[in-house]
């Protein structure tokens, strides 16, 4: 395995991007000649990552999605429905505003695949969110709205989760190596949140490193004028982007706006993180 493949392949990216376009450099690689396998792999990924980009509304903004297993994927990892999609010419509509879980009560269940190691992350973030901040994450018994945790996949890091409530039944997707505090993230696009990095104001923080974001994926870096920023911008935020995300050369995507790296925060909720939810459902 080459090292470019072996980075495509292993790059924590949102979403599971990564896993699916590995499968399928793979299967291409294994079907060309060794000469021309990296133009190949690279025409390849591109035609990939472009065919399923599509343009919306929400909030009342023109944004970039990825349709992908008939789901509608914004900024990586949080999934929008299609009747957020259809509503989005109308301002607030699909934002969090306006989707909040009534109460401050989020009901939730397991999928009896997840493992018992995801469970107990599963358990460890619900604990996070019921001691820190006003949601209260309690288990299901007959409720009609309610989040499944779902089993992504027994291999990758990754997660997705919908954005706010959205009524109904609605899902987390959890993959087995992921982090606590990535559960808590996806847990944090669940209760409203989208990234950090999005915020109108993110430019007096962060500075876009355009030139290394993989081909296709600038879209996930696009501000969200339509959100409704909370607090102080906080670049360790649990809801930030890491610093090479969707990066196609291993070099910064994101770095402070003083040109200098940042430190990634995985470990859980900042002060600030916790005041916003907060600010969210008081
Ligand atoms: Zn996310």
């Amino acid at each position: 395995m080459n090292k470019k493949l072996n980075d495509l392949l292993f790059q924590k990216i949102p979403g599971k991007r990564t896993v699916l376009v590995g499968f399928i450099i793979a299967a291409v690689l294994t079907s060309c000649s060794k000469n021309n396998e990296d133009i190949t792999t690279e025409a390849q990924t591109a035609a990939l990552k472009s065919a399923n980009i599509k343009k919306g509304q929400l909030g009342g903004q023109e944004i970039t999605y990825e349709r992908r297993d008939g789901m509608n994927f914004f900024q990586g990892d949080i999934v929008l429905s299609d009747k957020q999609l259809a509503e989005g010419n109308s301002l607030n509509k699909g934002g969090a505003a306006l989707s909040r879980w009534p109460a401050r009560k989020i009901y939730y269940t397991v999928a009896s695949n997840m493992g018992s190691i995801n469970v107990n992350k599963i358990t460890t973030a619900v604990n996070e969110y019921n001691n820190k901040t006003n949601t209260q994450w309690i288990p299901r018994t007959n409720q009609t709205n309610y989040v499944e945790f779902i089993f992504g996949s027994s291999s990758g890091y990754d997660g997705w989760a919908h954005i706010g409530f959205q009524g109904g039944k609605q899902n987390i997707s959890l993959d087995q190596n992921i982090s606590v505090a990535s559960v808590i993230h996806e847990m944090g696009h669940t209760v409203g949140l989208y990234h950090e990095h999005c915020r109108k104001d993110r430019d007096q923080y962060v500075s876009i490193q355009w030139n290394n974001i993989q081909d296709g994926q600038a879209y996930n870096f696009n501000i969200y004028n339509s959100g409704t920023d909370i607090g102080a911008f906080n670049i360790n935020s649990v809801m930030m982007y890491w610093p090479t995300s969707y990066s196609k050369n291993g070099l910064p995507t994101i770095k402070k706006a003083d040109n200098t790296n940042f430190t990634y925060n995985r470990t859980g909720f900042t002060t600030g993180d916790i005041n916003t939810i907060n600010a969210m459902y008081p």
